[in-house]
């Protein structure tokens, strides 16, 4: 189950190679402490984790539901994440609110969705984290990097005696950037590509694409996931040359494509993200308002 990407360091791969509604793993093991990245590999494979491993350290790269759904089965742990995503961490209620729900039974829906797929309870956090900090475990040093835009408290975990990063969620898949929590910012998520962009990183480690090698490789991914987001704009300028309702536009599936099950999720996640790029362009002057929804400028 686990992979040596370097002295100490190990890459747990998450059931159906870390594909939501699983993620992908981190195991470092210091002199002095062992940490884990994430807990979202699946029940069985954290089970047996849980049972080889004596974790010290739980760092949650964000408060997303496939990150830190088996942190409970980590006991003796002492969990660290981002203040700001720490309150998801603590209550699936939170968790539940920053997807937006505009109803009750929405609402009530993703709630089910959560405790039934995830198992997800609330979970402890003991320090809350601001970004900067560097852990020391004994011969092997993190640094916590503040990363936010896919969640406002999301981190990246850099080593840097080994130039290798843990990017979380900047996944590098090939849908690209994930935005569609309340909290989610997509000037932020940009900034934070090029923060890790400038990092001299010889091995990336995704939560949910798995292991990229190579300078260059990982700066061309990270430079064609960066991408989606534009291209996303253009899509939509595309689309808006005869006026559109929010409606017609969340229709289009024009980020998703096709909406995988549960769609009304997934809709929910289309038009969260629909309009952070239409305030953007309307702030850029890109579109306008209009009676009816939205256009072209
Ligand atoms: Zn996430
Ligand atoms: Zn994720």
């Amino acid at each position: 189950m686990l992979e040596e990407l370097a002295p100490g360091i190990y890459f747990v791969e998450g059931e159906n190679r870390g594909r939501y509604p699983f993620s992908n793993s981190l195991l470092l093991k210091g002199r002095n402490l062992t940490a884990l990245i994430d807990t979202g590999i699946g029940p069985e494979r954290a089970r047996e984790l849980a049972k080889e491993e004596k974790v010290d350290l739980l760092l949650v790269s964000h408060g997303h539901e496939d990150h830190f759904c088996q942190n409970r089965l980590f006991e003796g742990a002492k969990v660290l994440c981002h203040r700001e995503d720490a309150p998801a961490v603590r209550s699936v209620k939170r968790l539940e609110a920053l997807y937006g729900c505009p109803n009750e039974e929405i609402g009530n829906g993703m709630m089910e969705f959560l405790i039934g797929m995830f198992d997800l309870g609330d979970s402890r956090v003991d320090v809350e984290l601001e970004g900067g900090e560097v852990l020391d475990l004994g011969g092997l040093e993190v640094e916590v990097l503040h990363t936010p835009g896919h969640s406002s408290g999301h981190c990246c975990f850099w080593i840097p005696s080994e130039r290798l990063l843990f990017l979380a969620d900047i996944d590098l898949t090939s849908f690209g950037p994930w935005y569609g929590c309340v909290d989610s910012d997509i000037d932020q998520f940009l900034s934070s590509l090029k923060r890790v962009k400038e990092l001299p990183v010889e091995v990336a480690v995704t939560s949910h694409k798995g292991v990229v090698r190579g300078r260059e490789e990982i700066r061309e991914k990270l430079e064609e996931y960066g991408k989606k987001i534009e291209e996303r704009e253009k899509r939509l300028l595309a689309f808006l040359e005869e006026e559109r309702t929010l409606k017609e536009i969340v229709d289009a599936a024009l980020i998703y494509g096709r909406f995988p099950e549960p769609q009304v999720f997934y809709r929910l996640f289309e038009r969260m993200m629909v309009e952070k790029h239409l305030r953007r362009m309307e702030e850029r002057g890109e579109v306008v308002r209009t009676e009816r929804g939205f256009r072209r400028a």
